[in-house]
């Protein structure tokens, strides 16, 4: 994987576009979690060091091409100033008149926060007319949002076809990651894929056989798998519809020699509710009033075994339904054993996904992960083995 990165840019004296993800949680006004803003801060800092002028284009919710003041990157401003310990200048619009005026008024190495690219309806159309009046505004164009990389809009890929164009600290850092875990891993490599849908992870599943020497599959999709294999789930979430795809990645695993590691116990209960009494069950011995709302221990120890045997892990998705105790335990258990391993070296274990980032603060381990997106829907579609036309547009030739 070749990309072009920010140390290979001579940005002294320039103009640079960085497009950043400020899509940041926000309560009553105010920035609620700086997590993003943070992230943003190694690529503002090393380019006005060197002496380039920083524009940042970033957008924020969907106001579907029209200017919406609720949804103003105004409030972003202040917030990012004191991060940076630095001004930090607003235009008042992403182009045009109103953003030359305050970009050519910021110091040689300023920093500028433009208006949500989003308020154009050109943006999410990528239209060429956008992103050459955004390109007027720089000279080099850097993008630190890989979050954003997997649509291609003005911001994030028709500016990049126009300006020479780098990948940000950021955006690289989750590139080279991303790399080493599934790219070109270290194996054995093991995958753990939980959640609730086989039909919304597909692709990503038919994907990892292919690619990975071991797959666990957990969450309400186990339940489809079991289902397909005849086991009994009860009352237990599931796609029934979708058996034969189930069985067709059981198939395809096969095929590609990936280990597939399916549940061989659960734990169910007859409600879905906080602390609702749960029990321990082999797999052919759940009621028909049952369902199952986590992996069993027996389970998690196997995983446990597997990942001692592995040299990569890369995680998707909660074995359990995390979110009500005692139903979080099998992907707290998971996710200790994995942490304790990359802990000690002995495991690159890297996760993504917005329920499994919570699943992994709950359990409290995210600091000894080695790695974990937080881009979500682009984390996926990178999973899924799909080309990112953002990180596409930075591809050195
Ligand atoms: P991510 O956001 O990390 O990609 P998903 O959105 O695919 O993860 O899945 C998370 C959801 O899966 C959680 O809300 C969790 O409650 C649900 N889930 C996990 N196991 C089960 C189960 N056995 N039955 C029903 N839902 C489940
Ligand atoms: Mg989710």
């Amino acid at each position: 994987m070749a990309f072009r990165k920010l140390s290979d840019a001579d940005v002294a004296g320039k103009r640079v576009l960085v497009r950043v993800d400020f899509n940041v949680p926000m309560a009553d006004g105010a920035v609620s979690d700086d997590t993003r803003l943070k992230a943003a801060l190694p690529t503002i800092r090393a380019l006005s060091w060197k002496g380039a002028k920083v524009i940042l284009l970033a957008h924020f919710d969907r106001p579907k091409g029209k200017r919406v003041p609720s949804m103003s990157l105004q409030p972003i401003v202040a917030p990012l100033a004191k991060l940076l310990g630095t001004p930090v200048a607003f235009a008042e619009d992403c182009v045009g008149d109103a953003a030359k005026a305050v970009i050519d008024a910021a110091p040689a190495n300023g920093v500028i926060l433009l208006e949500n690219t989003r308020f154009h309806a050109g943006e999410e159309k990528n239209d060429p007319a956008l992103a050459k009046e955004i390109a007027a505004l720089g000279d080099i164009y850097v993008n630190d949002a890989f979050s954003a990389a997997h649509r291609a809009h003005a911001s994030t890929e028709g500016v990049a076809r126009l300006l020479p164009a780098y990948a940000g600290l950021s955006m690289q850092s989750e590139l080279e990651a991303l790399d080493a875990a599934l790219g070109n891993p270290k194996r054995p490599v093991m995958g753990i894929v939980g959640g609730s849908k086989v039909s919304s992870k597909l692709e990503l599943l038919s994907n990892l056989v292919t690619k990975l020497d071991k797959l666990a599959i957990g969450g309400g999709m186990a339940n489809t798998f079991l289902f397909a294999q005849g086991h009994e789930i009860g009352i237990s979430y599931a796609e029934k519809d979708m058996a034969d795809t189930a069985r067709e990645i059981i198939r395809l695993a096969g095929k590609n020699n990936c280990e597939l590691l399916l549940p061989v116990d659960i734990v169910v209960a007859e409600v879905v509710q906080p602390g609702a009494p749960a029990r321990v069950r082999g797999l052919g011995q759940v009621d028909e009033h049952e369902r199952i709302l986590d992996a069993g221990p027996e389970t998690v120890a196997r995983l446990g075994r597997a990942m001692e045997t592995s040299a990569t892990l890369i995680w998707n998705g909660p074995l359990g339904v995390f979110e009500m105790p005692p139903f979080d335990k099998g992907t707290v258990a998971a996710a200790k054993l994995a942490a304790g391993l990359a802990k000690a070296k002995k495991l690159i274990a890297v996760a993504g996904g917005g329920d499994t980032v919570a699943a992994l603060n709950h359990a409290g381990v995210t600091g000894d992960f080695t790695f974990i997106s937080t881009a979500g829907g682009a984390f996926l579609e990178w999973m899924e083995g799909k080309e990112l036309p953002g990180v596409a547009a930075l591809e050195a030739s």
